[in-house]
């Protein structure tokens, strides 16, 4: 004989409860089952709803009435031939007795939890006629057994304790002269040994099912239920999660205790004894596999970590003062408080200097506690001895659980890192003596992501998910996303790498999706997007809250360079192209690589230098395994380089300077680049990322623009100012020409000066033969004194700049 046990989303519609019948006519034709069902899904919801509506005369009630009403009458009518007038007749009896008791609460005003349980009961008395009928009518063997005639409780209304004595006896005697092949069992409702009706607590069903599961010592125990099994973590906040194969009673019995709904803690306690395996069995999808619970089951290939659950809002009190050391039977008296009260305590950590004692109770408990708790200490804390209870609230706690966590080293270590890295406070930590669990107790707030964090780590280790926000979607932008789509499969495949694209914005129009965006119709979507806003997009980065978040700048906007300490200060990396942070002043750029640090959050800015070139990793690198920069040379400007390329005796200086902007090789204002500034900005990083300490105004930028060039209003007027001054930039070019030397816009660093200006190269010089928009950069280093280390290739360009900004996305996916 099996049991079986169908929850709410189970019976919750006409659709499922056919599946369910399905189920047990497959099921009894080999031998005799019981079935035990809870009350139609949201239904025991529904009904404490209309109590607590009544109880507070508020007449809508009478509509979540009519609503219960209406769903059962509903099923009932679509189950049964139209024939059958009884079954209705008998139903509408029993929804008129609900009422009468609602306006019963309503008049008095008062819902006791007494009351609350007759109330509740009605739930499964109401589903499981409903199936008995349905099943009755397709001519099936069929009894239904009302619990409250087999398990007997104390009082203890809405969570009443079992006396297994009278329990066991009664379904024992029942189930020896039963001769039904399906009997079906109302779950959850109880009755006291004086008669009243008792509920076993929320999700008490399963419960239920055990207990007769135990007492007649069955194969087997099925929880049927609307996931395929025990997950590795709550489905519903971690895509990732997978159903566990086979899990320990004891791990069983953490993870539910910890949250994992699926399974009601107290269900693993009467199987265990008599080691009868849990199976839970997906009813929507039975032929999954399922999660079975036994005791057999040895840990073999699977994860040290088998899963992770959490319990949302609770509160952490603390109780502390100088005078709690000499206090005979602290813990005794203060645990018994909370006893009195019936409250539950989640978890206990205590300081070993036993000065204070710190525990995890629900949000909802905390008035109470701190009342009793305040009153039991009373004499204590007018002494001075103890201060009084310290509450805070808005947290929860995750327990990773694993029974052979105890025979590996470390995993604390990796659970804690993984949450700091992903800037997750731990409010407080409490370890099972049996190191069975690791619970770790932080800000509500922050649950989804811990969850997904932990999981990763433990549950996927091979994959990482890297959250990209990007900011500017022109030429560049757009080349980082197209690059981003091609390459995504690789990511996947050998770097383990999973990138999704979660916000996009360009300076009119935002949009967002937390499970990526699609790249394909990106553009179409981003016109129908929400108005753009910095701070607006920032808030969304923030709450969603995503761990290995990367803002990424692809503008050349000084507002947004402003908002990166927003981002660092959260926690989530910031990559960009944009060099005005990095070159803005001296205090600005330690304070950022400051927050980098402090908030473990990656600051990349490669392509602020040479594009797409590996020029700031390589420095970085060389002073990492301790080298020292002596002196920096470099072509650092690709729009000056291809101007002095193609310029000549034979062209107007105007004619190629507008060419190289058409050519997308100029900053939007060419004058940027050919006064020299944004040459300055690339050696000033360079020098800074170098250890030099110094800012734009350090820098001597030697100007070949004439004194109209420099003082021009406008690009258009600094294009006129051009063509006026052609003869000045042809006398440039005719002193090279004289002097067999190449005019080249070089950057220098040395020995902490630095200086541009364009430069006659003599042949022979590794500079004269730069071609097109190419860069170089030459760093004399003590370990590189005479040969220089080179890095030389395309510095400027869509395709390139883009190519940058995605090899630092990965380098902070690969760390
Ligand atoms: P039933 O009504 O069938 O008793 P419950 O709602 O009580 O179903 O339990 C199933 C739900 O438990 C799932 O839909 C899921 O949202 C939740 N859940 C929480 N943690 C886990 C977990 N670790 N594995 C599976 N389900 C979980
Ligand atoms: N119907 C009850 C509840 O919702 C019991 C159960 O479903 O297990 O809590
Ligand atoms: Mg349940």
């Amino acid at each position: 004989m099996n049991v079986l046990k169908f929850g709410g989303t189970s019976v919750g519609s006409v659709e499922n409860i056919k599946q369910v019948i399905g189920i047990l006519e497959d099921y009894s034709k080999t031998e005799p089952l019981i079935c035990v069902v809870s009350a139609v899904g949201g239904i025991t919801n529904k009904l404490l709803k209309a109590g607590e509506l009544a109880q507070n005369k508020n007449e809508t009630y009478l509509s979540e009435f009519k609503d219960i009403k209406s769903i059962h009458l509903n099923i009932l009518s679509e189950l049964i031939s139209s024939q059958d007038t009884t079954s209705k007749e008998y139903l509408e009896t029993k929804l008129q007795a609900l009422k009468s008791l609602l306006d019963g609460i309503y008049l008095i005003n008062e819902l006791s939890p007494k009351t609350t349980d007759k109330l509740l009961s009605f739930g499964e008395l109401l589903s499981s006629y409903i199936i008995t009928e349905a099943l009755k009518e397709r001519g099936n063997s069929i009894m239904r057994k009302n619990s409250q005639e087999l398990i007997v409780t104390d009082s203890n209304f809405t969570k009443a304790e079992v006396n297994f004595n009278l329990t066991n006896t009664n379904i024992l005697s029942y189930f020896a002269d039963a001769k039904q092949s399906i009997t079906i069992i109302p779950g959850f409702i109880s009755k006291s040994e004086g008669g009243e009706q008792t509920t076993l607590g929320r999700g008490g069903s399963d419960f239920t099912a055990a207990i007769i599961a135990a007492a007649l010592r069955v194969n087997r125990l099925e929880i049927w239920t609307d996931v395929s099994g025990m997950y590795t973590a709550n489905p519903k906040l971690v895509k990732q999660a997978y159903p566990i194969k086979n899990l320990s009673y004891q791990e069983a019995m953490e993870l539910s205790h910890f949250g994992a709904k699926v399974l009601y803690p107290p269900t693993v306690q009467p199987v265990l004894d008599y080691n009868i395996p849990i199976h839970i069995k997906n009813t929507m999808v039975p032929e999954a596999s399922g999660t079975i619970i036994s005791k057999d089951y040895t840990n073999g290939k699977t994860t040290i970590a088998r899963g992770i659950s959490h319990i949302d809002n609770m509160s952490l009190l603390t109780l502390q003062g100088n005078g709690m050391v000499g206090i005979p039977g602290f813990s005794k008296r203060l645990f018994e408080t909370l006893a009195q009260e019936k409250i539950n305590v989640i978890l206990i950590t205590q300081a070993s200097s036993e000065h204070s004692i710190c525990f995890g109770i629900a949000n909802v408990d905390t008035i109470k506690a701190e009342k009793a708790i305040n009153a039991t200490f009373e004499n204590e804390i007018s002494l001075h001895k103890i201060d009084p209870i310290i509450i805070e609230h808005d947290l929860a706690v995750i327990a990773l659980v694993g029974d052979n966590m105890k025979n590996h080293q470390g995993i604390s270590g990796r659970l804690f890192s993984a949450l700091g890295k992903n800037n997750i406070n731990i409010r407080a930590i409490a370890q099972g003596a049996s190191e069975k669990n690791i619970s770790t107790v932080i800000a509500q707030k922050d649950v989804k992501k811990a969850l997904n964090t932990i999981h990763e780590r433990f549950f996927e280790e091979q994959n990482k998910q890297l959250n990209v926000f990007i900011t500017g979607v022109g030429n560049v932008g757009e080349r980082l996303i197209e690059q981003i789509k091609q390459q995504k499969k690789y990511l996947k495949e050998h770097l383990k790498i999973n990138l999704r694209v979660i916000g996009l914005s360009n300076s009119r129009k935002m949009i967002f999706d937390d499970s990526g965006l699609s790249l394909k119709t990106w553009k179409v979507d981003l016109d129908n997007g929400e108005s753009a806003s910095l701070e607006a997009f920032f808030e969304h980065v923030k709450t969603f809250n995503l761990r290995n978040s990367i803002f990424v700048d692809v503008t050349a906007n000084e507002s947004v360079a402003k908002m990166y300490t927003n981002y660092l200060k959260e926690s989530i990396a910031v990559v960009a192209c944009n060099k005005i942070a990095c070159s803005s002043d001296l205090e600005n750029y330690n304070n950022l690589k400051l927050l980098s640090r402090k908030y473990n959050a990656p600051f990349l800015f490669e392509t602020n230098v040479g594009a797409g070139l590996p020029i700031i990793d390589t420095l970085n690198n060389l002073i990492a395994s301790g080298d020292e920069v002596t002196s920096i040379q470099a072509v650092l400007s690709g729009s000056l380089n291809f101007v002095f390329n193609n310029f000549n005796d034979k062209t107007k200086f105007h004619d190629v300077v507008k060419q190289a902007q058409l050519e997308g090789y100029t900053e939007p204002d060419p004058r940027i680049d050919l006064s020299g500034v944004d040459v300055a900005r690339k050696i000033l990083i360079l020098a800074r990322e170098s250890g030099t300490d110094m800012n734009l105004d350090d820098i001597e930028n030697k100007s070949f623009l004439t004194k109209a060039n420099l003082e021009s209003d406008s690009v258009d007027e600094f294009y006129q100012t051009l063509i006026d001054d052609e003869a000045h930039f042809q006398k440039l070019y005719a002193s090279a020409q004289s002097n067999d030397c190449q005019l080249k816009y070089v950057a220098e660093f040395n020995n902490g000066k630095a200086e541009v200006g364009l430069r006659e190269i003599p042949e022979g010089h590794p500079f004269y033969n730069l071609e097109g928009k190419d860069n170089i950069v030459m760093f004399y280093t003590q370990r590189y004194p005479e040969q220089p280390m080179i890095i030389k290739g395309a510095g400027a360009g869509a395709d390139v700049t883009a190519s940058g900004l995605f090899a630092d996305i990965i380098r902070i996916g690969t760390n």
